[in-house]
């Protein structure tokens, strides 16, 4: 579990380390606000993909063979590099039911849950896809994450318009060119 304590006096060392005073008024409720929003959006980090699986993986038998999309759900995160927020992300899901569907909003949890931790773009592709492999029972998923990254935009090399695009694709929407070309046409 995320240590709320913690993390405000981590918030006030850096208020002080910036050269400012956490005793100050606009301050003086910073940390806690920031410890609790630290916990509130790193959520994630207190469970594994086997348990995010488990708690958010709720399906319905179904005799559908048809393709599922769900595209473009916004979430949030932050790089493991600079600790800086991954913004203007979204994440599309493809899969081929197997007997089984997932709830829709079941899939957006999902992806948020995986977001909610100290992050790679490509590793939240990868724990997305690993998710939805063990509660769909299928390796017929196809995960595609767009996202821009605030250490890219704001800072060092700045290039406000850089698009972070990765995709991790299973079973036939590796193997299939024709699946492969059909999801690449719908993303
Ligand atoms: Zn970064």
């Amino acid at each position: 579990m995320v240590d709320e304590a913690a993390l405000e006096q981590a918030a006030r060392m850096i208020i002080e380390a910036l050269g400012d005073d956490p005793t100050r008024e606009g301050l003086v409720e910073t940390p806690r606000r920031f410890a609790k929003m630290m916990s509130e959006l790193m959520e994630g980090m207190s469970y594994t993909n086997h348990e995010i699986a488990q708690m958010h993986g709720k399906c319905f038998t179904s005799t559908s063979d048809g393709m599922v999309v769900e595209k473009d759900i916004p979430v949030f995160s932050f790089c493991e590099h600079h600790i800086a927020l991954m913004y203007d992300m979204q994440v599309s899901v493809c899969y081929v039911p197997n007997g089984k569907v997932i709830g829709l909003s079941k899939i957006a949890r999902i992806a948020e849950m995986c977001a909610k931790r100290l992050q790679l773009q490509e590793r939240i592709t990868q724990d997305i896809w690993d998710v939805l492999v063990e509660v769909l029972d299928t390796r017929d998923v196809a995960v595609f994450v767009r996202g821009k990254h605030s250490c890219m935009t704001a800072r060092g090399i700045k290039k406000p318009e850089a698009l972070t695009c990765t995709n991790v694709l299973g079973g036939r929407f590796r193997d299939d060119p024709l699946l492969r070309a059909e999801v690449r046409e719908l993303m």
